[in-house]
């Protein structure tokens, strides 16, 4: 019997959480982001959920020719863009649009030789600081841009740096807004944050590409202001193990290495296995969530590398072989939201299910 531990992606979560981007922005077309192999679900295992999505986002060219074997014909889009001169020639031979956020990419652009022009996609910074254009040279990089043999259309990009946060993107859409102003072309601005929390309000901001990674895993953008249930998501990766063993602690007795949690009472505990070697947060701490049997409990002890051992006392049912979720759904209808355990463990979602290990068999149901 392989080891009792697997991860399943649920196919209809992701089409119920892609309708939910949809429905966030209606006017708007959707890019699926499916960079980081769809946020660690496997594009190929995730694809079948996110058909319904006008395009698919990501950065990586052995990405995009995996959505491109999967008989994908669509739109995809390339983040990051390009980086050097083959990567334009692959655009070319695989009908990829690409980002341009940099003189360099414009210069390249100019030297390749194609008979297809380009759909481009020009970033300004907003605030981000990362990649874009300045809006005092984005204008002349649209001039130079369309100017070229190369490009066929522009679309107008920006990313927010604080969708979730405080700050929202109040800001950095009236920056857009004035530097594009009469500058001719679809726009897209928003990621899950921005498309959740302002799209509605804002209509520019869902304007005519929305670019929702996170939420179509099921995660909140902003946990925890807003958990996934409130934004009527539902979880798209489930961990779960079975209990390999089970052991009564007396008063004082210690669990794991360091021993770092003890016993102050007799008490049950499971082990699990799963362990950092399997993606789950090797810093979680005693009193991380776990559903066992579809009961909520705790961690207990340290995480190591093939097992976690947690609390039953919550569980007097568990026996040898009991389910444990780590996240996702649970049996009976339970759900433990995958950023529940990533706030105990003082990370995003966005890493932990980027971070699901190869050796777990993953299913797709
Ligand atoms: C990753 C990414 C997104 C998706 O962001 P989420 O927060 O996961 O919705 C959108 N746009 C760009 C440019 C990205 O890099």
């Amino acid at each position: 019997m392989p080891r009792p531990i697997e991860a399943l992606i649920h196919t209809d979560a992701l089409a119920h959480n892609l309708a939910r981007a949809r429905r966030a922005a209606p006017q708007a077309k959707v890019w699926a982001v499916v960079k980081a192999n769809a946020y660690g679900h496997g594009i190929e295992r995730a694809y079948a959920g996110l058909q319904g999505a006008d395009g698919f986002a990501l950065l990586d060219l052995a990405e995009a020719e995996r959505v491109r074997a999967l008989g994908w014909r669509g739109p995809i889009l390339l983040l990051e863009g390009c980086f050097e001169m083959r990567d334009l020639e692959a655009c070319s031979r695989l009908n990829l649009w690409h980002t341009v956020h940099h003189e360099a990419q414009i210069a390249l652009l100019a030297a390749h030789k194609t008979h297809t022009p380009h759909q481009v996609f020009l970033k300004m910074n907003s605030g981000m600081n990362r990649l874009g254009f300045a809006p005092s040279a984005y204008r002349s990089a649209w001039t130079r841009l369309s100017g070229l043999t190369q490009v066929d259309s522009i679309t107008l990009m920006t990313h927010f740096a604080d969708a979730d946060g405080t700050r929202g993107v109040a800001e950095a859409a009236a920056l857009f807004e004035l530097t594009t102003r009469d500058l001719p072309g679809d726009r897209t601005l928003g990621n899950s944050a921005a498309t959740l929390r302002f799209a509605h309000g804002q209509p520019e901001v869902g304007a005519d590409w929305v670019r929702p990674g996170i939420m179509v895993y099921g995660s909140s953008p902003d946990f925890p202001a807003h958990t996934a249930a409130d934004w009527h998501l539902q979880p798209t990766m489930t961990l779960r193990a079975r209990l390999i063993a089970l052991r009564d602690l007396q008063r004082g007795d210690s669990v794991g290495y360091g021993g770092a949690f003890t016993a102050d009472a007799p008490m049950r505990i499971g082990v699990a296995a799963c362990g950092y070697a399997d993606g789950y947060p090797r810093v979680a701490p005693t009193g991380t969530p776990v559903l066992v049997n579809g009961q909520r409990t705790r961690l207990v002890g340290r995480v190591s590398m093939d097992m976690v051992t947690v609390d039953l006392t919550a569980v007097p049912d568990a026996t040898l072989g009991s389910e444990v979720t780590l996240w996702g759904q649970g049996p009976g209808g339970n759900v433990l939201s995958i950023d529940e355990v990533a706030r105990a463990a003082g990370t995003v979602g966005y890493e932990l299910m980027c971070a699901l290990a190869a050796r777990v068999p993953t299913a797709v149901v």
